[in-house]
């Protein structure tokens, strides 16, 4: 990728956006049929695919918890998801992202209703485009509601960017290769209102101002994103309960 004059011009970002506006996101839930949970979601360029399994016994053993549930998370990259072709299995990066994902669901994941049990997060990137470990996080987190794994709330993650000296919402890969700063956010949601911040990361550089606009932006964002989740899973819902009504008139007719 070679680096673009600017990155806003007219007002605009490359690919047309205005500073405060998401990328296009699209979210299925309960898309795998041998995981309990499990998620397929895009932002922008991004594809991400989440399964869940457990609550579920600790192998090895010597892991269980006697008080509450182990939480695993893995995030992998698949080698054929970016530019260059990435070496497959973990690396540093993949390694950072999973521990501060992991810790993310472990403050929202009701961990102590399943003691001596791990409950394990799958997040597989097949195309990234800045802003994965986001759409990972978004991912899991409705993946595990179709697992029906109990939690405080919803997470809901975005990032917000630095590009030509203006903050942007949900950057994209020339905003965050060429720009001054990114900042992936996740937020716990309960009942539609923000709860807490459950991730704060920073590259880069941005005044302590920039910082406080910089989280009013990603709330913004993170209400939408968090509605297109809500609609994913009543939408899964819906359709159980369908299959539900068809197995039971099927049961009458027979
Ligand atoms: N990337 C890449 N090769 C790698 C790691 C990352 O091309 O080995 C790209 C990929 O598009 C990724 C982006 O760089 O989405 C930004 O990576 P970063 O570490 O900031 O994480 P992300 O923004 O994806 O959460």
């Amino acid at each position: 990728m070679s680096e673009p004059e600017k990155l806003i011009v007219d007002g605009l970002r490359l690919d047309g956006r205005k500073f405060d506006e998401l990328r296009p996101i699209k979210i299925e839930a309960n898309v795998l049929k041998r995981a309990d949970g499990s998620c397929y979601l895009e932002m922008g360029k991004n594809k991400v695919i989440a399964a869940v399994y457990g609550p579920r016994e600790v192998h090895p053993r010597h892991l269980q918890d006697p008080s509450r549930a182990v939480i695993r998370y893995r995030y992998n990259m698949a080698p054929f998801s970016v530019e260059e072709r990435k070496r497959p299995g973990p690396d540093r990066r993949s390694i950072e992202i999973s521990k501060v994902s992991k810790e993310v669901f472990e403050a929202v994941i009701m961990k102590e209703l399943f003691p001596r049990s791990a409950i394990d997060i799958f997040v597989e990137v097949l195309q990234a485009d800045a802003g994965s470990r986001t759409a990972c996080l978004n991912a899991a987190s409705v993946a595990l509601v179709d697992a029906g794994v109990p939690m405080k709330g919803i997470v809901t993650s975005v990032a917000v960017g630095k590009a030509d000296g203006q903050l942007v919402l949900d950057p994209m890969k020339e905003e965050d290769n060429y720009g001054e700063a990114d900042l992936p956010f996740a937020f716990l949601i309960r009942s539609g209102k923000i709860e807490s911040i459950a991730l704060l990361q920073m590259d880069g550089c941005m005044t302590r101002e920039e910082v406080r606009q910089a989280v009013e932006l990603a709330k913004k964002g993170a209400l939408r994103i968090y509605k297109m989740q809500r609609d994913a899973i009543l939408k899964r819902y819906l359709e159980a309960e369908e299959e539900m009504e068809e197995i039971a008139e099927g049961r009458e007719d027979a």
